[in-house]
């Protein structure tokens, strides 16, 4: 190849040499004499040969070369075409929607499905002569090309719907003629493959359509909040001019370029004949509303997270997002609202209540953790008894502020809320309800020292039964219940009972100073309305692909923890809880259906909780702050977990369910004092003991004086409560 430079160089050489007659004619001669040997060359026969040999070589690269081209076509799969990309769909335990997830924000719909306008807008502006075609425009490529030879770079594609199909489906993006001939192709065989009405529902239902849409679907729903079948002439036509160049004309972008831009359309659509002048006319006064872009947004957001994190577990990166997966949860779209309500409202009064400092005017942040916050947080648990199918997830106060999920994630000390699982523990090593505990100052030597369990109240209640002590949430009872049953056997409890965090076998442990998260604690209460088992949490239903198979359905699992009879018998004792102990709140709320569950407060006031159930529903709810710290003085679980509690079981459907009583419990009237069998001279309160654990002894009397820590007003309420239990009143 000759460049200027040189072609200029030889000219000024040429120019000189005509200057000087020698050196033309010395040149001339050489010039001769090269002639004649090259001719001389030509007629030598091994000179042809290889000259032969060598276009021959040629000409076999250049076969190759196509051959390449051509597999790398026929490697292509037009079949592949209609696979798209699609988001997945959640949806609640109703068949509302609660959520999507997505890699591309895509929802193919059929071209039924579609407005008229927007595909004959995009005809109009895209490919006039789409029906006409067989899938290449050789006008148009032709003026194409010629406009891209005057502008020395490809500025402009030509291309039909069909091409831009292979183009967006089956190569790269980047511009070059190589690929243009590879696209012109497939075009081909997309045409030979498919109709012009699939070729066009494909087309509208991949493009991109700027601000994380793709599709028409998606593109009619964010941009005007309706569906792709409901658009004007004046929508169809403001889509339409979006797609050459989404970022420049999304009237997020800049609403008055893209408004110009739809007159461009509105103008292509009248050249063409696909829209009559009135129309156009009235399209133009049309008003535009444009959806503001779509807010990260608190409501539904901690269970829509753990739902998506639960379905890319089970199905992997590009199922989940990819996939158009429908997948049905257990969510009840409506408590999940009720809990995130009653988590705000409940933080906010507490805030107000003990004064604590406003929300967001914390001091600059002291966790290093970006998910957790400086604020009070609260979270909140639903699920169902039986079936383990969690209603309502709330992991925080704000999603958009803190994804950390406080109910799934949030390890805290139970607090008192962990001594549901002493006195089961108690129970199963044949203690009962009504043994006699003496709560009075006591301590322990220790490694660390001596060791005094004292009450909330700093007071003793002298002898008391078990019930009493869990109902008035007795610190020292339940040291000595430890004590007595064995720390270590505890803790196998609970770990059968599902808690897996830290339950160091000390001396404190029943008073609550292991760790667990609420779902451990929830799923831990469960047990006890449902007849001694542990249910394994579910989240999701089932889980369908685009076209409706199966690829996932919950298996519902469970398996004795407790006996049944231990299980009534703790419930029994909770009911006394919620009816006239730490937990009467709930009552006082206005809570009326069958209810039992504990208080928990942990050491200085950092975490409060309440976890109970009505024979259908377990709710466990925790308030606290992050980084561990006192909430406010007196900041008891009863105060600040119980009306949270309330709120939100308050909005449960009736159910007339009862707590299932096991054939094994027999009910016994007995001293309420000595817990043994009453004599006349005893007060006389009704409990439920297993068969082998009803107490033959009598009352040895009651010489003494009666000890007041046990009014009798208090016993007799105990009688309405069993009452209560047994006849399923409320
Ligand atoms: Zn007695």
């Amino acid at each position: 190849m000759i460049d200027a430079e040189a072609g200029h160089t030889l000219a000024v050489v040429a120019v000189e040499m005509t200057k000087t007659p020698s050196m033309y004619t010395k040149w001339r001669e050489f010039m001769r004499k090269q002639g004649i040997e090259l001719w001389a060359c030509v007629r030598d026969k091994q000179v042809i040969a290889r000259v032969t040999a060598g276009l021959a070589g040629i000409a076999s690269i250049l076969i190759i070369m196509l051959g390449i081209a051509d597999w790398q076509v026929r490697r292509l799969d037009v079949n592949l075409i209609p696979d798209m990309e699609e988001s997945s769909h959640a949806y609640d335990r109703n068949g509302k929607e609660l959520c999507q997830f997505w890699k591309q924000k895509r929802t193919v719909v059929p071209l039924s499905r579609i407005s008229k306008h927007l595909l004959d807008a995009i005809l109009a502006m895209e490919d006039h002569d789409f029906y006409n075609h067989h899938g290449y425009d050789l006008a148009g490529i032709t003026r194409a090309a010629w406009a891209n030879l005057r502008a020395g770079k490809i500025e402009q594609g030509g291309s039909t719907l069909t091409q831009q199909l292979a183009k967006n489906t089956l190569l790269n993006a980047r511009q070059s003629y190589w690929r243009k001939l590879r696209e012109l192709w497939l075009a081909r065989k997309i045409e030979k493959r498919y109709t012009k009405a699939q070729i066009l529902e494909f087309y509208v239902n991949r493009i991109y359509w700027g601000s994380g849409f793709y599709g028409a679907e998606e593109a009619s729903q964010g941009y005007f909040g309706k569906s792709a079948s409901e658009l004007s002439l004046g929508d169809a036509a403001l889509l339409a001019g979006i797609t050459a160049a989404p970022s420049i004309y999304s009237p997020h972008a800049k609403l008055d370029r893209c408004l110009k831009r739809r007159e461009v359309v509105l103008d292509a659509m009248l050249r063409h004949g696909l829209a009559k002048t009135s129309e156009v006319e009235a399209a133009r006064r049309e008003p535009v509303v444009i959806q503001p872009r779509p807010e990260q947004t608190n409501r539904l957001a901690y269970a829509a997270d753990a739902i998506r994190a639960e379905v890319l577990d089970t199905l992997g990166y590009q199922k989940t997002f990819a996939g158009g997966l429908r997948v049905y949860t257990t969510i009840d779209a409506k408590m999940q609202l009720t809990a995130e309500e009653a988590v705000g409202n409940q933080l906010s009064r507490i805030e107000k209540e003990f004064n604590l400092l406003k929300r967001g005017t914390a001091a600059a942040p002291t966790v290093a953790d970006h998910n957790k916050t400086n604020d009070l947080q609260g979270a909140l648990l639903s699920m169902s008894v039986q079936t383990g199918e969690i209603m309502a997830l709330v992991g925080g106060r704000s999603f958009v502020e803190s994804k950390f999920n406080r109910a799934l994630y949030g390890k805290r000390q139970p607090g008192s809320a962990f001594k549901a699982i002493v006195y089961a523990a108690a129970l199963s090593a044949g203690m009962t309800p009504a043994t006699v505990i003496e709560d009075e100052p006591i301590e322990f030597q220790t490694l660390e020292g001596i060791y005094r369990p004292t009450n909330s109240d700093q007071t003793f209640s002298g002898a008391v039964t078990l019930r009493t002590a869990l109902r008035k949430s007795i610190n020292s009872v339940a040291v000595q219940t430890g004590q007595v049953v064995g720390v270590d056997r505890i803790v196998t409890l609970a770990r059968a009972m599902g808690l897996q965090g830290p339950l160091p076998a000390v001396i404190s442990l029943p008073l609550g100073s292991g760790e667990a998260t609420l779902f451990e604690m929830v799923r831990a209460y469960s047990v006890f309305p449902n007849e001694g088992r542990l249910v394994h949490p579910l989240l999701l239903r089932r889980i369908e692909d685009k076209h409706g198979a199966v690829l996932y359905e919950a298996k519902p699992e469970g398996h004795q923890v407790l006996s049944p009879e231990v299980a009534f018998l703790m419930t029994s004792m909770l009911m006394d809880v919620v009816n006239r102990g730490t937990g009467s709140g709930v009552r006082a709320g206005g809570f009326q259906m069958p209810a039992a569950g504990k208080t928990g407060t942990t050491n200085d006031y950092r975490d409060a909780w309440f976890i109970g159930f009505t024979p259908e529903v377990v709710t466990g709810v925790w308030v606290g702050y992050d980084q561990p710290r006192e909430i406010a003085r007196r900041a008891y679980g009863a105060r600040l977990a119980v009306p949270l509690w309330t709120a939100y079981m308050k909005k449960l459907p009736p159910s007339p369910k009862q707590f299932p009583r096991p054939a094994g419990i027999v009910e016994q009237l007995i001293c309420a004092e000595t817990g043994l069998l009453a004599t006349p001279e005893c007060d006389v309160v009704s409990e439920y003991f297993t068969q082998s654990n009803v107490p033959h002894d009598l009352c040895p009397g009651h010489h003494l004086q009666d000890s007041d820590e046990i009014p009798h007003s208090q016993t007799g309420q105990n009688l309405e409560g069993d009452s209560q239990m047994r006849s399923g009143a409320h």
